[in-house]
């Protein structure tokens, strides 16, 4: 890095309204609850506060990394390097306009999907159960069996990495399963989704319906991130996991889920190396056994040893 992290931290304060951390253990902002510390993680006040942060990391050759909710990533136990901007406090507004939802993209989606039922707007149901930011699961394109979020999507506003606004329709993101091809470095700052009318307590239904079966089938109850791999074409990585026989396997506080092939819990205590053990045993039996190359879904960040 190029400056020290206190003269970094000093840096920022002083041309941003938001709060700037030295050494925040970033275990605190994942949902596995996992990952060492970020070396200076900064929560932006405001849009301008976000320019302002993109531009003097891209002027002193500052890596960033963009925090959402934190539930699609396992964060190496070296913790990173350089600047965490994290949105969770960041970009909240959610409004009704007609039939479109517009959306900051540090909301929730449970929060979204709650004001799509409330203003019985149809179309997000199949993202119910989905945790993190609405950022990020665009940057993602998450997916249930209903569908992508990048169904009902309409357009995303940016700011790139040297702090410009972009706007971009949805048919200009790129997306595919589990991937969108926003320009490296840019932050989504907004979304707005197109929507039908329905019936609320139709749309309440659905969702709970989609609770209970998500209750039943995921491990929700213990931190996890979610789907470890990619779904194969014409597959699903959580049957070739159980069918490897690796259900159960566990390494120091880590486990691969007894309930769903494809997810592994943090029982409690469990490192990166850990999950990640665990992980490269599940995808070198499924090769050996299957022929199947699987792919991770989740973001593996930072460095695996401090310093
Ligand atoms: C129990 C559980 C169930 C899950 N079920 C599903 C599921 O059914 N389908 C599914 O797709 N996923 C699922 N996930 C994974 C995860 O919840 C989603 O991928 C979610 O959309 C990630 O959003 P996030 O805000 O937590 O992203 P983060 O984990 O914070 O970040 C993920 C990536 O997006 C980037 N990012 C975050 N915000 C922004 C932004 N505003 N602009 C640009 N880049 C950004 C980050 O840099 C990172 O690369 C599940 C996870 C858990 C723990």
């Amino acid at each position: 890095m190029v400056m020290g992290e206190v003269k970094l931290k000093e840096r920022l304060q002083g041309c941003i309204r938001g709060e700037v951390l030295i050494g925040e253990p970033l275990s605190y902002h994942t949902y596995f609850r996992i990952g060492g510390p970020a070396e200076v993680m900064a929560y932006p006040a405001g849009l301008e506060d976000l320019k302002t942060l993109l531009k003097v990391a891209r002027d002193e050759a500052i890596p960033v990394l963009i925090l959402g909710g934190g539930s699609n990533m396992l964060v190496l136990d070296g913790g990173v390097k350089g600047l965490v901007i994290n949105l969770s406090r960041t970009f909240l507004e959610l409004s009704v306009a007609g039939e479109q939802i517009r959306c900051g993209a540090g909301v929730r989606t449970s929060r979204l999907l709650a004001l799509s039922a409330r203003a019985s707007l149809t179309g997000l149901e199949g993202l119910t159960g989905v945790p993190g930011s609405v950022g990020g699961a665009i940057r993602g394109n998450a997916v249930t069996p209903l569908g992508t979020i990048a169904d009902h999507l309409d357009w995303v506003r940016m700011v790139d990495c040297s702090g410009e606004e972009r706007f971009m329709l949805r048919d200009e993101l790129g997306v595919a399963y589990r991937h969108s091809e926003l320009p490296t470095g840019t932050v989504i700052v907004k979304a707005a989704f197109a929507l039908r009318r329905g019936v609320a307590a139709e749309i309440r239904g659905t969702i709970s319906k989609l609770l209970i079966r998500r209750n039943l089938t995921q491990p929700v109850e213990v931190r996890s991130a979610g789907c470890i791999f990619k779904n194969p074409p014409r597959d699903f990585a959580g049957r070739l996991v159980e069918q490897a026989g690796l259900k159960g396997l566990r390494r120091g506080g880590a486990q691969i889920s007894g309930k769903h092939g494809n997810f592994i819990l943090n029982l409690g205590g469990a490192t990166a190396a850990d999950v990640l053990w665990l992980a490269e045993r599940a995808r070198a039996e499924v090769m050996a056994k299957t022929g199947v190359a699987l792919e991770l879904e989740i973001q593996v960040v930072g460095s695996p040893i401090a310093g």
